[in-house]
């Protein structure tokens, strides 16, 4: 197994030099499709995976805009079309000034094995920009989009490539930049998801990724006997995953305990009712405040703003039973992870794409406790986007009920899926073997079929 995984990260190493995000998310996968290797030699043949962590397109490209002062401002756009072996390709923009190729080919390569895992017919992808909407007024983020859609949207389109939000991609971002590809294709198609529930969205898009992570870590805690209702909850960020998280978290009884953003995080040990969640949407979709002003509006709240010397986040060290990560990748590194174990966290299920660096999972996976990777826990946001194009294409909106039951559903496949995956390969309870391997499974399956293309 190590010889496999060393010599394709090697390779990987070698074509891919700076990439340090793509490759911590190349060798997770890589040791869990070393054990698919041994098992069917017929992929190892065909270097299944060898073509996988190769995109089969990228795409950047320069964005000029012009800011409300007139000064002219160029960001860099991508887009990286990773695998199309089972649907168009997939995936979110991202808009933050962290943005890079590195980024992006990871957050795309893991977009893969998620998007397989809904059971949805979705190749993978992943895009965005350096551009940072934080400070900018409505109409600098009109005039970005605008011009990041008038290269997009040539590469695009409802059967080819069908992007969706991230980081900094909201419905805001979404609306402008389905205008201007509406403009320039002079097609109304379902090209974006994400979109306006008046102009064909899913009516509960929004909400689909945190209520999913959530409802996984109900369908993990339910293998031990165990419910959320009573449970002491960590969350991390405070935008769209984090809110509803939060949300459904309270729906089936749980206390969250905190939220951050990239300035700090706040403790609220009386928990983050709906009340005071309303404050936060406010603050965070409309107002564009920081979170420290939540500790300024609540009486008990403690706000700790971020330390970059610390060496570990004190977001996770409180006593918790169940985490949920949902702000940017390696938020929790291997210290954190053993504060979380220690402090009694017996779930973690990640909101966030790769919130977790390799050493944490380590911690996580010896300890024994019940841990769902990104690719698989958050998987509701592009299940229910899967929904959104069939929706469109079918001109057949769904209700709100409906949307949710499918949903729910969808997660309770994906969980079926990765725990009867990892217990077939040899490693029962291993969410992580369970995901990827389940994931690459019907990809390189289609791979085969498909020849050498
Ligand atoms: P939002 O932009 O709505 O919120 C992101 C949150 O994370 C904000 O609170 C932000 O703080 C914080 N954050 C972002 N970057 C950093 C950073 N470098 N350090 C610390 N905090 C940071 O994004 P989403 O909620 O949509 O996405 C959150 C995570 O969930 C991402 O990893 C994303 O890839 C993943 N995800 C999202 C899906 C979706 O449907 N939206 C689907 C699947 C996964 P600040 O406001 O200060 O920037």
């Amino acid at each position: 197994m190590a010889s496999f995984v060393d010599e394709i990260m090697a390779q990987v190493k070698a074509k891919n030099p700076m990439e340090k995000e793509f490759h911590q998310a190349v060798t997770e996968v890589a040791e869990s499709v070393a054990l698919v290797y041994d098992k069917f030699p017929e992929f190892r043949k065909a270097k299944v995976f060898e073509r996988m962590v190769e995109p089969e397109r990228v795409i950047m490209f320069r964005v000029s805009w012009v800011d409300d002062k007139g000064e002219i401002q160029i960001n860099r756009g991508f887009r990286i079309q990773m695998n199309s072996a089972i649907g168009p390709y997939k995936g979110g923009l991202r808009f933050h000034p962290s943005v890079t190729l590195g980024v992006l080919k990871f957050l795309a390569f893991e977009q893969v094995f998620k998007n397989s895992l809904t059971t949805l017919p979705m190749g993978g992808a992943k895009g965005g920009s350096d551009f940072d909407p934080k400070g900018k007024s409505d109409g600098e983020v009109m005039r970005f989009c605008q011009n990041f859609m008038n290269e997009l949207f040539r590469h695009i389109g409802h059967d080819t490539d069908v992007p969706a939000g991230d980081i900094g991609v909201g419905g805001r971002e979404i609306g402008f930049l389905f205008g201007q590809y509406k403009k320039l294709a002079n097609q109304f198609t379902g090209v974006l998801t994400g979109k306006g529930p008046a102009w064909g969205g899913a009516l509960i898009r929004p909400e689909a990724t945190g209520y999913g992570a959530t409802y996984f870590a109900a369908e993990m805690l339910a293998t031990r006997g165990e419910k959320l209702e009573g449970k002491t909850v960590l969350v991390s960020g405070s935008g769209n995953v984090a809110q509803y998280t939060v949300e459904k978290v309270n729906d089936l009884g749980g206390k969250v305990v905190t939220l951050s953003d990239s300035s700090g995080y706040v403790y609220d040990e009386a928990g983050i009712d709906a009340k005071k969640l309303k404050f936060i949407m406010e603050l965070k979709n409309e107002r564009r405040g920081r979170i420290k002003e939540y500790a300024d509006a609540f009486p008990g709240v403690v706000y700790t703003p971020v330390d970059p010397n610390l060496g570990y986040n004190p977001l996770w060290n409180h006593k918790a039973d169940v985490a949920f990560p949902s702000a940017t990748q390696n938020e929790i590194n291997e210290q954190d992870a053993a504060n979380m174990v220690r402090n009694g966290v017996i779930c973690v299920a990640e909101g966030a794409n790769m919130p977790t660096t390799l050493e944490g999972v380590r911690v996580f996976l010896d300890a024994g406790i019940l841990y769902a990777p990104g690719k698989a826990a958050n998987a509701g946001g592009v299940a229910v986007s899967g929904l959104e194009m069939s929706q469109n294409s079918m001109r057949l909106p769904w209700t709100r009920e409906e949307g949710d039951n499918r949903l729910r559903g969808i997660m309770k496949s994906i969980h079926k899926t990765c725990a009867t995956t990892a217990e077939q390969f040899g490693t029962p309870g291993n969410y992580v073997n369970g995901a990827n391997i389940g994931g690459f499974m019907k990809v390189g399956r289609a791979m085969l079929d498909q020849g050498v293309v």
